[in-house]
């Protein structure tokens, strides 16, 4: 310490903090959210395994191939762009996209997710299967319903955590990423 102390006072740059790890994967969870093709929902996730190294990284939005909702609006809200219906969203979610870019599932066994937003039930079915461990999340959330005037909430999601002990953490850092579209 008292080394530590004679160092610092020798050196010209006062930085003397950094990010912490929750901070660093939330924010970069938080970042890949705005790479979403999506117009209404912008969710990212980062997946660490114990040694604080970077499985994957994932986003929702539209699938390989299919319309981009920032090209002809979301099915669920705009409707298909030929006959204007409203349709199911055609986006899939960040959380599974995150697990098929793990490329190998078993890397994700014990895993701890770092999500912009609580994940929905489906994905927390997925979650459960690949055998996460503990969910860091930064936003609720409240699935969109068709015709995009309300939204509703998932309790099944956090019951099946709970049941699974899967451990759960709302995150209250700061937030350094203000991409606006
Ligand atoms: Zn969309
Ligand atoms: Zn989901």
């Amino acid at each position: 310490m008292r080394y530590a102390l004679c160092v610092m006072s020798r050196l010209l740059n006062p930085k003397t903090s950094r990010l912490s790890w929750d901070e660093t994967f939330m924010n970069l969870a938080i970042l890949v959210s705005k790479r979403t093709a999506c117009k209404f929902v912008e969710a990212g996730v980062v997946f660490i395994d114990g040694n604080k190294k970077i499985i994957s990284l994932g986003y929702n939005g539209p699938t390989e191939g299919d319309y981009h909702c920032i090209d002809v609006g979301c099915a669920k809200v705009d409707g298909d762009p030929q006959t204007g219906e409203l349709k199911r969203c055609r986006g899939a979610h960040a959380e599974v996209n995150g697990i098929i870019n793990a490329q190998d599932t078993r890397r994700l066994r014990g895993a701890t997710l770092y999500t912009a937003t609580f994940p929905c039930y489906d994905c927390m079915k997925s979650l459960n299967n690949a055998g996460i461990k503990e969910i860091i999340y930064y936003e609720e959330y409240a699935r969109i319903k068709k015709g995009g005037k309300s939204t509703e909430k998932e309790n099944e999601a956090r019951e099946l955590a709970d049941r699974k002990g899967i451990k759960i953490k709302k995150y209250n850092g700061k937030v350094y990423c203000d991409v606006k579209n």
